[in-house]
């Protein structure tokens, strides 16, 4: 399949995990990227990981701050001005922050998790939807989790920032369908990414393989997911395949979140 040929693809993320794996299904099929994230590191590592499944595929790294609304403009303009348009949108930094109950979290903590998971989503949308609706077409991407559809617990600004990227997703669905544009959230269940091997060691320290598989022995499937899983789906979504997918959450769990 060559669903990105000449499409121009933003992921922010992209130097890790979810982002990543998307990234290389865009890329296999012909995608222009643009990968963003904080860590430079994580960029360079993405874009070689990329270059030896992808070796032709023109892959841009900027870094910047998605809670930063000067830099999510940065990354916009430099997509703009570098490939002229944007076709997709994998909206996905984002963090996990503290486990503990509410009168714990602390309100450092609460507003840290919101601003990159939620107010960078916006932020991200904001910029991005000008150039779609001007352009008439794309597709944007938005990672909420199952933690934005289902009470999990012990995650005050986790659950706060994803049940608000469903809610941006659902309104500015409905507002901008009548422009070509489509915006869709994922919830993904527990996937075996950086993120989730630091929420483990939050849980389990040194026995965090073994909290892993206590964790995953209540998902109907009793595994996590793969990264590339979650590649392959959000990969889909981002493509013109999927143009009629509006303004809705796709779980991508194993099922877990209809058994919570
Ligand atoms: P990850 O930690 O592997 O990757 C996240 C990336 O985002 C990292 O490279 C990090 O540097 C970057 N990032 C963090 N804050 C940033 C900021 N302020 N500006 C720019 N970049 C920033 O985690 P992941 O599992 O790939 O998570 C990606 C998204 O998926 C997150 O929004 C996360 O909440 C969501 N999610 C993950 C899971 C899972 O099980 N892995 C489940 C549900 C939702």
């Amino acid at each position: 399949m060559n669903r990105f040929e000449d499409k121009v693809v933003i992921i922010t993320g992209g130097g890790s995990g979810l982002g990543r794996a998307a990234a290389k299904q865009v890329a296999v099929e012909g995608g222009k990227l643009v990968l963003v994230d904080l860590n430079a590191k994580g960029l360079e590592e993405s874009k070689q990981e990329l270059l030896t499944v992808a070796p032709q595929a023109e892959i841009e790294t900027i870094e910047a701050n998605v809670a930063n609304e000067e830099d999510v403009k940065k990354y916009v303009a430099f997509t703009v001005e570098k490939f002229g348009k944007i076709d997709g949108f994998f909206n996905n930094a984002g963090i996990e922050g503290k486990q503990n109950l509410t009168e714990d979290f602390g309100i450092e903590e609460f507003q840290r998790v919101v601003d990159i998971n939620l107010n960078g989503v916006f932020y991200g949308m904001k910029h991005v939807l000008k150039v779609m609706k001007e352009q008439g077409q794309g597709s944007i991407v938005n990672t909420a989790s199952v933690g934005g559809i289902r009470g999990v617990g012990n995650q005050s600004g986790y659950a706060a920032s994803k049940h608000g990227v469903v809610g941006l997703t659902r309104n500015s669905g409905i507002e901008y369908g009548q422009f070509g544009v489509s915006i869709k959230a994922i919830a993904p269940g527990a996937i075996l990414t950086p993120m989730v091997e630091g929420s483990l060691k939050q849980m389990g320290g040194d026995n965090w393989e073994e909290a892993g598989k206590e964790f995953v022995s209540v998902n109907p499937m009793k595994r996590f997911g793969k990264p590339e899983e979650v590649g392959y789906l959000v990969a889909f979504l981002l493509s013109n395949q999927a143009d009629f997918i509006n303004a809705t959450v796709v779980p991508i769990d194993g099922g877990q979140s209809y058994k919570y």
